[in-house]
């Protein structure tokens, strides 16, 4: 039995003189496409456990000819999830794998051709549907499309086909302009790699080429190869212009008919954080500057403290600051400002804290990002389509009203005056039907709530910010004004957070206990 095994294992340590493998369904052959030198077998061996995360073990074996290595999983699936997930690159060099087989020997497998997965960026949902995906693929590849995702909502492809090495990378495709310039629907290569970025071929780093144009508007041209290509390329993280800050002091809850201020036991804070993103391009071309910009509003996000000396307030500040989510994007320099900036404000106040219980503030934090044209343009695009679609929404929603006993012809007919409603003539049927399919389901036209006799909704006043403590569903702690739900469970939670949480569980989220609700229809 030991010999046996044994026997085995030494057979599986490598390929044959012919370039046959032992077990082609535990193994893949690989080999880096570049003509510069291929990463050592160690570096190699490193990066890519660190990159795949196995569960079991991995044999790498160098093959003699052709710089090919073998790679031998314990795991079948791990050799699955290894292939699904490539392309893989170490330091940046690509490698190519390719599955095994009995019969054909590893030299004679084609290293040039690799299967990626590209998301496609900036299609016009009404131009383009699910049924474009081969055409959509077709602009990558002549090779038949392996599979693709696609959302019919947020209307993004994302396509995995094989791709040839040999030619440069397609950056992307125009489509019918509609004055402005054509638009550009960019490709986005997840896990991509070093390519050269003067003519988009992946065997080699910046060549000797002038770098390749392609126009961007009527008037200006603009580079086809860069960061942009990458699915991870972060526009956000890439500069250290400063944010803007304003500071103002909205009016305290005045509609709530209640002075709530003389509830709060001691002098607080609640500062609330608005932060938007500015994105600008600029671009020159021909001695003629064009720059664009859009703004992103992001969400609100608060935070309350108390009136400590004034030296502690500078730490409190940053550490609440460090810990809201609309500011993770930001540098810490960005956080400094924003810490230090407020301090200012609330310094300026300080005559009325003594006087005030509950001191309301806003802040609004404007960030400029500067992100490459090429991106602008698909950005703007995108916003355009944003709010296209929004509208649209709006307007269905308005006028399928109460959707049961409609019949499907009456949905149908609803949606699409909805659409044309807004001045959209073009759309798809396939679109029509995926809204017909989301007004029928439960969750469209009726919510579980809450059964008022068993369980208590209260205003939320001074004491009880702290007697409540915190949130279990979503962590935060109650403010004054919010409104709070005692369950009959006698446990606190924000009165929306239980709501969500009872039409997805009708259990209490911290005691498991049948939480008495009933159906309401919307
Ligand atoms: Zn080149
Ligand atoms: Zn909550
Ligand atoms: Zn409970």
């Amino acid at each position: 039995m030991i010999s046996h095994s044994k026997k085995i294992m030494i057979h599986g340590m490598e390929a044959d003189r012919s370039g046959l493998v032992a077990h082609p369904k535990r193994s893949l052959a690989g080999k880096f496409f570049t003509s510069l030198v291929p990463p050592s077998l160690d570096r190699t061996e490193s990066s890519l456990r660190q990159q795949w995360k196995l569960s079991g073990s991995l044999k790498v074996l160098p093959m003699e000819k052709d710089n090919i290595i073998l790679f031998e999983f314990e795991k079948k699936r791990d050799k699955k999830e290894v292939v699904k997930g490539g392309p893989w690159n170490v330091d940046g060099t690509i490698l190519v794998l390719k599955k095994c087989s009995q019969d054909i020997s590893m030299v004679d497998l084609d290293f040039s051709v690799a299967c990626f997965k590209v998301k496609v960026i900036g299609l016009p949902k009404f131009n383009y549907t699910e049924d474009d995906v081969e055409k959509i693929a077709k602009k990558l590849s002549d090779k038949p499309l392996i599979s693709y995702k696609y959302n019919e909502f947020t209307r993004l492809f994302c396509v995995r086909v094989e791709i040839d090495l040999k030619k440069p990378l397609p950056p992307g495709f125009y489509i019918n302009g509609n004055g402005r310039g054509p638009p550009f629907v960019q490709f986005k290569y997840k896990n991509l790699g070093e390519f050269c970025e003067h003519c988009g071929m992946i065997n080699h780093r910046i060549c000797g080429e002038a770098a390749k144009m392609r126009p961007l508007t009527r008037k200006f041209k603009t580079r086809v190869y860069g960061p942009w290509l990458r699915c991870d390329h972060k526009v956000l993280a890439c500069n250290g212009l400063p944010v803007k800050f304003y500071y103002s002091q909205p009016k305290p809850f005045v509609d709530m008919g209640l002075t709530y201020e003389e509830t709060v036991t001691y002098a607080q804070f609640m500062v609330v954080v608005q932060v938007d993103l500015v994105y600008k391009s600029e671009q020159e071309w021909g001695g003629k500057k064009l720059v664009r910009s859009l703004l992103v509003s992001g969400d609100n996000d608060c935070f309350r403290f108390s009136c400590f000396p004034t030296q502690v307030i500078k730490d409190v500040l940053a550490f609440e600051i460090d810990r809201i989510s609309p500011l993770a994007k930001l540098t810490s320099e960005d956080k400094t400002s924003i810490v230090l900036g407020l301090v200012a404000g609330l310094m300026k106040q300080r005559k009325t804290w003594s006087k005030k219980r509950w001191i309301p503030c806003k802040v609004r934090v404007e960030k400029t990002v500067m992100v490459p044209p090429v991106d602008m343009e698909v950005m703007l695009e995108e916003a355009k389509d944003k709010k296209l679609h929004k509208t649209i929404d709006i307007n269905i929603v308005k006028m399928v009203g109460f959707p049961l006993g409609k019949s499907d012809d009456v949905l149908r007919k609803t949606i699409r005056d909805a659409i044309r409603g807004v001045g959209q003539t073009q759309f798809p049927d396939s679109y029509v039907e995926s809204w017909v399919r989301l007004v029928k389901r439960p969750k469209y036209y009726s919510r579980l709530i809450l059964e008022k006799d068993c369980h208590k909704c209260v205003k939320v006043l001074g004491p009880d910010m702290d007697m409540f403590g915190t949130c279990c569903i979503c962590q935060e702690g109650f403010f004054l004004g919010d409104y709070a739900t005692i369950t009959s469970c006698s446990h606190v939670f924000h009165s929306s957070c239980i709501t969500d949480w009872i039409n997805k569980s009708t259990k209490c989220p911290l005691c498991r206990v049948q939480l008495e609700v009933y159906t309401l229809m919307i």
